[in-house]
């Protein structure tokens, strides 16, 4: 009582356990997707940063560098004699068209030298105290470089003392507004900022089909593998591009094959079993009964009654040995170990097993047989074939009682040529195609017959059609039954 109520109890909590098991488990897509997009994220998100802090400042410093460059090279050109001034003119008005930068030479006292014309005294008066206020003094072989504000927009400034030509020292200052270039990189920052937007979107869509390629193979041997459990073995595991899933689905198509035989071995043998054993078995339990009840006191009586005891014993042993062969041989279990042997010596060795049927019963049989003729095959597998050709025609033959047996190379054929022929009945054209059948017995052996399974010539044929030999019968009603067989030669 106790187990049944704690199982009971226990069973829907394994369940609820099962279910939120399976609940922390997500599925492949989900998290390739996610580290995908993770990943995506990560590196769209430092390209961005790194966009976003450098640019600013790698545009401004060389704004910075270029003024200084302007400012040195107008130094140069000014201190250097042999420089005319309308060259100095004309390289001021140079930078001023190419590089927007202002360059502007005040005497001592704030007056306005170079350029002569183009601004208005105001104007020249709100530049040179806008730098006043920011370098204090303009001292001789001080360079000095600032920022100002001029308005709204910011001004990149270098002020320096020179000598115009013999004159009093002066003043060269270098204007460059930014405001331009900081208005510029601010709107590529902003395009960066989209940029990365729309690369994180595409990387997310992208990650999603991606995981979803590289997950689909998964699902569809998962698919397909539930169905093999549901126990459909016409599934066929799907290759994918990738190798290791390709791998994975030929081990289970492999495992699949295998289970497949296993499960087909074991209907069959199920099938058989419950076909045939249970006659031999009824006749054995009925015979001892009749023993026990009836003929115990009586030797004659029992001794025949013993005898079908024995028969159908040994008829069931046969069965069992034909049953186990033909089933593993149809399952695909015992696949044929080929190997080169001499099939003359394993003809001889069958009819050295039927010698007591010549020297007790009066059977004769006549042998043809080349010596040491070779093939290829499984010589388990062709012995059995031999052995049930050659006991079919010791069952079947005629009232001489005789068989023949002939074993010869064909060499135009390039084949070696097993044959047994029986003068028996015959087999009636309508029946030759059925005798190949598992547990067929021709309509005239309605008696049942002491050794026949019906399952001995199928046994041949599958073997046979595993070595994928040539073989068949040809029969005429009252003269008997030639069974052949075509071996390749080794
Ligand atoms: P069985 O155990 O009954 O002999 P087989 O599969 O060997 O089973 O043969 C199937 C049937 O084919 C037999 O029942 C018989 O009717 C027929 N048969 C086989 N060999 C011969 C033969 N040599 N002569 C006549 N009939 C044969």
């Amino acid at each position: 009582m106790s187990v049944i109520s704690s199982k009971s109890e226990r069973a829907p909590r394994d369940k609820r356990a099962k279910k939120s098991r399976i609940k922390r488990i997500n599925s492949t897509t989900t998290i390739l997707w996610r580290n995908f997009t993770f990943f995506a994220l990560g590196v769209i998100a430092v390209i961005a940063l790194v966009c976003y802090g450098i640019l600013g400042n790698a545009v401004m410093s060389q704004t910075k560098r270029r003024v200084r460059a302007v400012g040195e090279d107008m130094t140069k050109a000014i201190n250097d004699v042999r420089v005319p001034m309308d060259v100095i003119e004309k390289k001021i008005y140079e930078y001023s068209l190419m590089d927007g930068a202002d360059v502007f030479i005040f005497a001592a006292d704030g007056e306005l030298l170079i350029p002569s014309s183009g601004l208005t005294p105001e104007r020249v008066e709100e530049v040179y105290d806008s730098v006043k206020a920011n370098t204090g003094e303009w001292k001789e072989g001080k360079i000095n470089e600032f920022s100002t504000r001029d308005g709204k927009k910011t001004v990149f400034n270098y002020a320096v003392c020179i000598n115009l030509r013999g004159t009093e020292p002066c003043k060269m200052l270098v204007r460059f507004p930014v405001s331009h270039i900081a208005e510029s990189v601010r709107q590529i920052e902003l395009y960066v900022l989209l940029v990365a937007l729309a690369a994180f979107i595409v990387a997310f869509f992208i990650s999603y089909s991606l995981a979803n390629r590289l997950s689909r193979p998964i699902m569809d041997i998962s698919n397909t593998a539930q169905k093999l459990a549901a126990g459909n073995y016409d599934v066929q595991f799907n290759s994918a591009q990738y190798a290791e899933i390709a791998k994975l689905s030929d081990t289970l198509n492999y495992m699949k094959d295998e289970i497949k035989k296993s499960d087909d071995f074991r209907k069959e043998l199920v099938a058989n079993v419950s076909h045939d054993l249970k006659t031999p078995l009824t006749m054995i339990k009925a015979y001892a009964s009749m023993i026990k009840e009836i003929s115990g006191n009586d030797p004659e009586k029992r001794d025949k009654h013993l005898q079908v005891i024995i028969d159908e014993s040994d008829r069931l042993t046969g069965l069992v040995n034909d049953i186990l062969s033909t089933s593993k041989i149809s399952a695909g279990l015992e696949e044929p170990n080929k190997k080169v042997f001499n099939l003359t010596e394993l003809l001889y060795g069958v009819i050295n097993k039927f010698n007591y049927l010549q020297e007790t019963q009066g059977y004769s049989i006549m042998v043809d047989v080349e010596p040491n003729l070779y093939t290829l095959a499984d010589e388990g597998q062709i012995y059995q074939v031999v052995y049930n050709l050659v006991s079919n025609a010791v069952n079947y033959t005629g009232a001489d009682k005789t068989i023949y047996i002939s074993l010869k190379y064909n060499a135009e054929e390039k084949r070696v040529k097993f044959a047994v022929r029986d003068t028996g009945k015959g087999i009636a054209e309508e029946e030759l195609a059925h005798i190949w059948d598992r547990y067929y017995r021709s309509k005239d052996s309605h008696l049942r017959p002491v050794k026949g399974t019906g399952l001995g010539l199928n046994i041949v044929k599958v073997i046979l059609q595993k070595h994928s030999f040539a073989f068949g019968v040809t029969s005429k009603e009252g003269e008997g039954s030639v069974f052949f067989v075509d071996f390749p030669l080794a």
